[in-house]
């Protein structure tokens, strides 16, 4: 936490807004559209799960439906897909962001197209909070007219040409899960182009409560609005948001340092000086004939010393549960699941955590020798 939290939970206390709705949501709302600097409208919510699925609704994605869905990502992703009985069409990664390539989504595309289906939505990830090249998948999807809807839940604090990401989209979807750069304890947000879609996406959130004195209903509404209470360590955590982005920062500087001398080992980096990451996670991949060792031999090395690294995310075409979709794609997804490691990137890793982790990657590779 960053400090100020309790202040604006005891506010909510004092004044009894103690809800789904209340100053701290607006508070909160405004905030994030003051930090995305673009001309966006922001309706807090309780989960980033809970964004994608509104954004798949107000995108008329239905049942029978297909959305093109990057693979290599968290099921999260994909699932608000299947709730809308809808089909995920799952696409490649490319190398230098390991987000969504444009060339098999274009393959995809024309591929659906030829089998009488337009896809409804394209859903691309900032994959680790690393953007993706947004030029061009903008340009497929203006091609074929389908709307982005834009995974921005680990990539809040990342630019991608000076914009922040979330804005890019139709729709962009922010999670405050307990596991991201910063936290509502549970919480997400859905980024709209304009009032109206914000509106239309508060009014689903609230139960689809029509304009009357009773109690009416013309659409299946949700319950996804952020509590007023949640939304409360939300303004608290942004105005700590920039220090976190810088910590993460720091910690992707120090494994690109620690890394420098062992071939074979890629810190996942930006690609140029059009991309700035948030690195909420740092993450590397193995060439385990170069490096001499496999991502398993540094994981389970890690782990002797109660070190915790996880693999990539598992692609999501290669989930049981997602094993009967279409995939597009020449398994790079696969590769980087294989070879790639997420390092511990906290931002609060202190400088003796920081010399263990550095003991061990050096006893690894100095073992070999
Ligand atoms: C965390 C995450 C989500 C879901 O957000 P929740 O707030 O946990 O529901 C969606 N997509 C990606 C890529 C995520 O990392």
């Amino acid at each position: 936490m960053g400090g100020n939290e309790l202040k604006y939970i005891h506010e909510a206390f004092d004044a009894n807004w103690v809800a789904p709705l209340g100053p701290n949501v607006n508070g909160f709302e405004l905030d994030i559209e003051t930090f995305l600097g673009a001309d966006v409208h922001v309706a807090a919510l309780s989960a980033g799960t809970a964004a994608l699925h509104l954004a798949l609704i107000a995108c008329g994605v239905g049942y029978g439906d297909e959305v093109i869905c990057q693979s290599m990502t968290f099921s999260a992703s994909a699932n608000p897909i299947a709730y809308q009985g809808a089909v995920p069409i799952f696409v490649d990664s490319e190398r230098d962001t390991w987000n969504m390539d444009s060339v098999h989504l274009r393959e995809a595309v024309r591929d659906r197209f030829s089998r009488g289906k337009k896809p409804k939505a394209i859903i691309v990830v900032h994959l680790y909070g690393m953007p993706a090249k947004m030029d061009e998948i903008l340009a497929v999807a203006r091609e074929f007219d389908i709307p982005v809807i834009e995974d921005a839940a680990e990539a809040l604090g990342s630019t991608y040409k000076g914009r922040a990401c979330g804005t890019f989209g139709r729709f962009g979807v922010l999670s405050f899960n307990g596991n991201k750069i910063i936290t509502t304890s549970g919480g997400g947000a859905l980024v709209c182009p304009n009032l109206e879609d914000k509106e239309k996406a508060v009014f689903l959130s609230t139960q689809a409560r029509d304009d009357a004195p009773h109690y009416q209903h013309s659409q299946i509404g949700y319950n996804y609005r952020m509590s007023n209470i949640c939304a409360g360590i939300g303004r608290g955590q942004m105005e700590v948001l920039k220090d976190r982005v810088n910590a993460r920062r720091a910690m992707h500087a120090f494994y690109v340092e620690l890394f420098e001398g062992i071939e074979g080992v890629t810190v996942f980096s930006e690609p140029s000086a059009d991309y700035y990451a948030n690195h909420w996670l740092s993450a590397i991949v193995i060439d385990p004939v170069v490096a001499g060792k496999t991502r398993e031999d540094l994981r389970l090395a890690f782990l002797a010393d109660n070190i915790e690294s996880r693999p990539l995310w598992k692609p999501m075409h290669l989930q049981p549960v997602f094993a009967d979709a279409p995939y597009y794609g020449n398994q790079f997804a696969e590769t980087l699941f294989d070879n790639g490691l997420c390092l511990p990137s906290g931002s609060n890793l202190t400088a003796e955590e920081q010399s263990r982790i550095a003991a061990v990657v050096q006893g690894l590779w100095k073992a070999r020798s």
